[in-house]
């Protein structure tokens, strides 16, 4: 069967390499290679930008960037039975294809990569929130990728988009939307990926805004989400007590009810509580 690219299907390539999918490395690989292609279109127009690929495994995903037109692709992944399926994509695409073995924990990524970046990843469910949160929490901003283009479990992907009052709603929120615009773009049952997954996936589209959406210090704000909903149940007076002894003054000053509770506060709510514990 022809396929984009004209290299085998990955039903051959997996076959031929015995790659057998490995839980512990959240492997759940897309196999159709239109499906993929339909992802990478989803980061916006290619050509002009390095795309930072974290898990390739045989390179579904990969081959839909590269037949999209990226400019470079670099792929990290931690699986040395995947690298020799990616040096045959590589054969056919020479100066477009990186191919890094590492933990995408432990990339630099601008080592390797030149503005414009775009990170297009389906990712291992394992590492998926950690790598997400580095992104998205970088010290300067903007940072040094323009779009992040990700596939989730579906109930990651709620998170990342959820609203005030909503149950989903939470610190990835906050996070994701201060800085970011992020929506979910594309939704996938399980037998999209061999082997199934047990629950749906979401691919989520986050463009990096050029200014945060309200004025706060990054490091005050982590500081307010990580007490008010470690604790979300509990009214803010007595999660944030640790942060000011005043502050129930505070939050009042910031014009919210001391007896509110983190999951009904607003993102612009929250940026004003850290402005306000800022001040001292
Ligand atoms: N992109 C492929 C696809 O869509 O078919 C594979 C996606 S699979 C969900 C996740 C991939 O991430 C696997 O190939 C796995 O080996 C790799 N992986 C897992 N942990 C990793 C890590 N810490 N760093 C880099 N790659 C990792």
């Amino acid at each position: 069967m022809a396929t984009i690219d004209g290299l085998p299907p990955l039903g051959t390539v997996i076959a031929a390499h015995g790659l057998s999918a490995r839980k512990a490395l959240g492997q759940n690989f897309l196999l159709d290679l239109n499906l993929t292609a339909k992802i990478a279109r989803q980061a916006g127009d290619l050509a002009g930008s390095d795309v930072l690929e974290v898990g390739p495994g045989p390179g579904g995903l990969t081959r839909g960037l590269l037949a999209e037109g990226a400019r470079r692709v670099l792929v990290v992944e931690k699986d040395a039975r995947c690298i020799p399926p990616l040096e045959e994509i590589r054969a056919a695409y020479p100066d477009r294809l990186e191919i890094l073995r590492a933990d995408a924990l432990d990339l630099d990524p601008l080592a390797h990569l030149s503005p414009p970046v775009l990170i297009v990843s389906n990712l291992p469910y394992n590492v998926g929130t950690e790598l997400l949160t580095r992104w998205l929490d970088t010290p300067d901003w903007p940072p040094f990728w323009t779009s992040l283009t990700l596939m989730f479990q579906r109930e990651v992907a709620e998170r990342i988009v959820a609203v005030p009052g909503n149950k989903a709603y939470g610190r990835l929120a906050v996070l994701a939307q201060w800085r970011s615009d992020p929506r979910i773009v594309m939704e996938l049952p399980p037998e999209a990926f061999t082997p199934p997954p047990k629950v749906r996936s979401a691919v989520v589209h986050v463009t990096a805004r050029a200014v945060p959406r309200y004025p706060a210090d990054a490091r005050t704000l982590f500081r307010v989400t990580k007490a008010a909903f470690g604790q979300r149940r509990k009214m803010l007076r007595a999660s944030l007590k640790g942060l000011a002894p005043d502050i129930e003054d505070r939050l009042r000053t910031a014009g919210i009810a001391p007896t509110d509770r983190a999951e009904r506060l607003s993102l612009e709510a929250f940026c004003a509580l850290a402005r306000e514990i800022s001040r001292s």
